[in-house]
């Protein structure tokens, strides 16, 4: 079993649940992240942290982004020589760099960080 990275990461890469992954098992691509379904130990420390609810546990992956399981497995496989095309195209699977550009989701990340700051600020003036 393994987690997934759902299409929320795509074009957002804040890198938070490459930090929090004790295994080393999730790698960056140039648009998104890939979790390698053979060295994910199932222990959830990446979920919590993604800001945009992009990983999900293998089962429980929603329907629209079900072929995201797929597409994180395949970006670690070698194609076979009977494929037209490989699984991996500039730096990312073929159907992530098919996407057209998610650049809303970016400024949602960026509001999401001035209020972190905001909140790290407030607890300084107003230590608990
Ligand atoms: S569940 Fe654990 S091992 Fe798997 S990708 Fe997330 S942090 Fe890494
Ligand atoms: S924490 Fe979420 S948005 Fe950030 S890189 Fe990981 S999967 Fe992508």
């Amino acid at each position: 079993m393994t987690y997934v990275i759902a299409q929320p990461c795509v074009d957002v890469q804040d890198r938070a649940c490459l930090i929090e992954c004790p295994v080393d098992c999730i790698y960056q691509g140039n648009r998104t992240l890939y979790i390698n379904p053979s060295e994910c130990v199932d222990c959830r420390a990446c979920e919590p942290v993604c800001p945009v609810e992009a990983i999900f546990y293998v089962e429980d992956v929603p329907q629209q982004w079900a072929h995201y399981t797929t597409i994180n497995a395949e970006y670690f496989q070698t194609p076979s020589a009977q494929q037209d095309e490989p699984y991996v195209r500039d730096g990312d699977h073929r159907l992530i760099a098919r996407l057209p550009p998610q650049t809303s989701r970016k400024k949602d990340i960026a509001a999401f960080s001035i209020r972190k700051e905001e909140a790290a600020d407030a607890d300084l003036w107003f230590p608990s």
